[in-house]
């Protein structure tokens, strides 16, 4: 689903990502984890075009968005397929950035409206099946300022998943939520793992990516140090650098 490979990444000088690679199979959970600044948030801002690489490959579904050309620069394809080979991807934000003047039901519909052209009658039954989904099925009246922070983020999943996407990129979903929420939005991305949704989650919730991942990936200054199987990264790990960073969570 995802092949990217040798990823560099710099904001003026400095260097973010230094070669990364990242593979992703259909219906494969990898989690990153990583102390702050070592370039998870950027890695997953490059999958989805948000930021361009400097110099790398990066195939969503087997088509290549950008590659290296011989002088090892990044040559992207043009705007028109990368907005088609993005739109196969759904992202989920800390902050969960939805639309505070409209309400919960027409935040959801809004995109496949105005950008899938779907009709209204089209995606509203879907729109409630994904609210049902994330258990906020009699909330599509309500407008975000009246949910809690763990509603606001199962509203963005399922926004989300409005646009039917075959990969969900997920940064820090639960890291602005007060503790006692952030247990509910894991428990719906626990379910798009049950139905063999494609994720690609960014998080410090070790707990959950034990439970979920099928695979972990530690990031440490720009660099993947080390990836396996989430019993091998996060019980057994091989590196000095990762055990370093998990003994800050036990
Ligand atoms: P965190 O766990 O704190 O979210 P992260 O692993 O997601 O950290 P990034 O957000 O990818 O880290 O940032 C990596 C480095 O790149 C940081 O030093 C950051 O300041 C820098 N950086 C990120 N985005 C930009 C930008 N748009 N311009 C300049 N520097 C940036
Ligand atoms: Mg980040």
């Amino acid at each position: 689903m995802i092949n990217a490979k040798q990823i560099y990444k710099s904001f003026g000088n400095l260097a973010v990502l230094k070669g990364v690679d990242l593979t992703v199979a259909r219906s494969e959970v990898v989690v990153i984890i990583g102390s702050s600044g070592s370039g998870k948030s950027t890695l997953l801002r490059c999958l989805n075009h948000l930021e361009k690489i400097d110099s790398g490959d990066i195939a969503i579904e087997n088509e290549w968005m950008v590659q290296n050309n011989a002088d090892n620069q990044a040559i992207y394809q043009p705007d028109r397929d990368i907005k088609r080979i993005c739109s196969k991807m759904g992202m989920v934000f800390q902050h969960f950035n939805l639309f505070p003047h409209m309400t919960v039901l027409q935040n959801i519909i809004e995109a496949p409206i105005t950008v899938k052209k779907m009709k209204r009658e089209e995606i509203i039954p879907i729109a409630r099946e994904l609210l049902q989904k994330v258990g906020l099925s009699n909330k599509e009246n309500d407008y975000p300022s009246q949910l809690s922070g763990g509603q606001k983020q199962r509203v963005a999943i399922a926004r989300a998943l409005a646009m039917q996407p075959d990969i969900m990129l997920f940064d820090e979903p639960t890291s602005a939520l007060d503790p006692e929420l952030t247990g509910e939005v894991l428990k719906t991305m626990q379910k798009l793992a049950e139905d063999k949704i494609t994720m690609v989650i960014v998080t410090h919730e070790m707990g959950f990516a034990r439970e979920v991942a099928d695979k972990v990936v530690f990031m440490d200054g720009g660099v993947v140090v080390e990836q396996g199987n989430a019993e091998d990264v996060l019980v057994n790990p091989e590196h000095p650098r990762t055990r370093e960073f998990l003994s800050r969570f036990i």
